[in-house]
């Protein structure tokens, strides 16, 4: 059973600017269960049904001297025994362990990253393991064959050096504005940093940039995807910005179609 299984990451000591994205994985758990919505799918899918959707609980003791390697053992075990992975972060630094816990599984990869940065610096305040580097991380491992990044709008000088580097197929605003969308050519995890949504949507982040992507526009790329989704996390909520939990909301209905995604391929 591949079943698509929450793993809470309550951890954002690698966050550069305000802390609070470990409360997430909570929040985002009780709006998923909030009798404001229900537990159907667009696609018709009951989460509630028997092996649709499971919860492996949150990774504990997350200091931050061990983090990387407990949340990269946690996601190597729920992906070992079959289970794909809906990683709630956490800051976005949670992606690059996350990444080295399921690449060993998947021989082809690929990666499909939205944000409004592109998080490639080499380091970031002197911190190689920043929630600004993640993906340089991964791509210096090799942890995908294919990084395709969307809704970013915050390009350095830096960065479009790394993203030439190592040949990012970056989609910023304007050309997706424009109708360009991702088109994954592996098996796909999505890594999705809240803040690319447009903060009219999602507000509740630390980092707020205007001139985002809606959540439908997301939601209709998402249910067009035709390869098979085998993981995904969702970073940067931070409920202590988010005094309406209307991003919490974002993050529960992307939960509910990321798993109704999953359960429209077998993983290969
Ligand atoms: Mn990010
Ligand atoms: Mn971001």
């Amino acid at each position: 059973m591949s079943t698509p299984t929450l793993l809470g990451v309550p951890f954002d000591a690698a966050s550069s600017f305000r802390r609070g994205a470990a409360a997430a994985p909570g929040a985002i758990r009780a709006a998923l269960r909030s009798p404001a919505g229900n537990s159907w799918t667009e696609g018709m899918l009951d989460l509630d049904a028997p092996g649709v959707l499971a919860d492996a609980g949150d990774v504990a003791r997350l200091e931050p001297q061990t983090a990387l390697a407990r949340i990269e053992q946690a996601v190597g075990k729920l992906v070992a025994s079959g289970a794909r992975p809906i990683v709630l972060g956490g800051d976005h630094s949670i992606t690059y362990p996350a990444l080295r816990g399921l690449r060993p599984s998947h021989q082809q990869l690929s990666v499909l990253h939205i944000d409004a940065h592109p998080d490639l610096y080499e380091e970031f305040e002197g911190d190689r393991f920043s929630h600004a580097c993640p993906f340089a991380r991964v791509l210096e491992e090799r942890l995908t064959d294919e990084l395709v990044q969307a809704g970013i709008r915050t390009m350095t000088g830096q960065q479009r050096a790394q993203a030439d580097r190592f040949e990012v197929d970056v989609i910023d605003m304007d050309a997706w504005t424009e109708g360009r969308r991702p088109r994954p050519t592996y098996p796909v995890y999505l890594s999705i940093d809240l803040d690319g949504f447009d903060p009219a949507h999602c507000p509740g982040v630390s980092h707020p940039e205007p001139g985002g992507i809606t959540v439908r526009d997301f939601l209709s790329m998402l249910h067009r995807l035709e390869v098979p989704v085998v993981g995904a996390d969702i970073v940067e909520l931070n409920p202590q910005v988010d005094p309406a939990g209307l991003t919490a909301r974002v993050a529960a209905k992307l939960v509910k179609e990321i798993v109704g995604q999953m359960h429209r391929f077998a993983v290969s």
